[in-house]
């Protein structure tokens, strides 16, 4: 079935010589992935730019509806504009639902989103060709705007569906160029107005895993290509606002100045210590400063703190020291301080009894294949955020990582050997299988 079952009308037709492969042909993982390669990427950058609604998020669903049609699966879109392609019955309950996302964060890398959509329909083939029978329906998905690179917004398709966006705040975002999220959904061929939580969808699904890079070093350095997510780490964003006096720089005695960028300075510097301290992350990669000029005292420095840890604990040691090391500096420097959490995600642990199922299924069949002699699975944390994460209030959720082996993520220079894919799609088929299949 095309269109939605759930309100959210699609427009874009399989037009007329559009890419992709025939019917009953599916493509091998290298064919799909030169077919995606294309799409959304800027010459001049090197990088991606697959912006939710945009003409290069067109040709990405229009990409996702052609397998899923070569392989005779079921296309749908949901209310909030995410894809499904089904095999099985998506009504019968306890599904189990494999994919990621297609958009990308200003000229980013080819990895991060597609490898998960490209290896499930792969995993799929896999199971086809080891002859697997599906005792659960199957489906793969592609969420919307999982970036925010928009918006501003992360995981905006799975938030609306599990309910952790309002449809109110989803129609208030707006784009860099003042568009609001509902003109953009309707300029694209949805329908705005049917967005909102999906309760009976995600009652459907028995378990979700989504396969994606690894945004880290811990499998290069463990050398495995393949590992199990533990935990998405909690993490959040604080405003630092420093409040000084803006004079001359070439008039005023250092004496007589109130300049706000000094404790911003050895603020940041604060940042580095207390995160190497508790062993957690902090990291200060935007700064607006007024008035912004080169011959001016600053009145005002405005920093943004994000910080990331493992736990709940190890988080409030290091941006309480921060804090604590900011209004130090602050008062020292005679300036105002006030600081604001402008947003926070508790840790996320995904559901230890599906976790331990896979690392079971993994260490059995052996890692890619290749046995594993005994040798334990990895199970990493993660401080990235995931549409994974969302789901996983409502529904048994797990993570696969494939090795990346410069950690590099959200940039060109993001990759994954070919052999860490091969491998990454046999685990997920050994995973479905186990999952899936009688
Ligand atoms: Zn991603």
């Amino acid at each position: 079935m095309n269109g939605s079952e759930g309100g959210g009308p699609e427009r874009v037709a399989p037009g007329a010589g559009a890419p992709g492969p025939r019917p009953g042909e599916p493509e091998s993982f290298q064919e799909m992935w030169r077919g995606l390669a294309p799409l959304g990427l800027d010459r001049g950058s090197g990088g991606y730019r697959r912006y939710a609604w945009s003409g290069a998020d067109a040709e990405c669903r229009e990409w996702f509806r052609a397998q899923a049609e070569s392989r005779g699966l079921v296309h749908e879109v949901d209310r909030n504009g995410n894809q499904w392609a089904w095999h099985g019955d998506p009504r019968a309950g306890d599904a189990v639902v494999t994919g990621s996302h297609l958009d990308s964060v200003p000229d980013g890398g080819a990895f991060d989103g597609p490898l998960g959509v490209v290896s499930s329909f792969a995993a799929l083939d896999e199971l086809r060709r080891r002859g697997a029978e599906f005792a659960r329906p199957f489906a793969v998905v592609n969420f919307g705007d999982e970036e925010g690179a928009r918006f501003g917004l992360a995981c905006v398709g799975s938030r609306l569906a599990a309910g952790q966006l309002t449809v109110e705040d989803a129609h208030r975002l707006r784009d860099g160029n003042g568009v609001p999220l509902p003109r953009a959904m309707e300029a694209a061929g949805y329908d705005p107005d049917a967005i909102g939580p999906d309760p009976e969808r995600l009652a459907r699904i028995g378990a979700f895993v989504e396969l994606h890079v690894e945004q880290g070093r811990a499998l290069d350095l463990s050398g495995d290509p393949v590992g199990v997510a533990s935990a998405i780490w909690p993490h959040g964003r604080w405003r630092f606002d420093f409040r000084g006096e803006a004079n001359h720089a070439g008039t005023t005695r250092l004496a007589d100045r109130r300049d706000p960028m000094l404790p911003y300075a050895e603020t940041v510097l604060a940042a580095r210590r207390e995160a190497e301290l508790a062993g957690g992350l902090a990291t200060f990669g935007k700064i607006a400063v007024e008035p912004n000029g080169v011959n001016a005292i600053p009145s005002l420095v405005r920093g943004w703190l994000d910080s990331r840890a493992a736990d709940q604990g190890t988080l409030d040691a290091v941006v309480s020291g921060v804090e604590r090391a900011a209004r130090e500096h602050a008062e020292r420097a005679g300036v105002d301080l006030d600081v604001v959490r402008e947003s926070f995600t508790p840790v996320v642990d995904f559901q230890h009894a599906l976790r331990d199922e896979i690392r079971r299924v993994l260490e059995k069949r052996g890692r890619g294949g290749a046995d594993t002699g005994g040798r334990a699975v990895p199970v990493l944390g993660t401080g990235a955020g995931h549409d994974a994460g969302i789901l996983s209030a409502s529904v048994p959720t797990a993570m696969l990582f494939v090795r990346n082996p410069t950690g590099i993520s959200h940039s060109p220079a993001e990759h994954a050997a070919e052999d860490d894919c091969v491998a990454g799609v046999r685990a997920l088929a050994d995973v479905l299988e186990g999952l899936a299949c009688s």
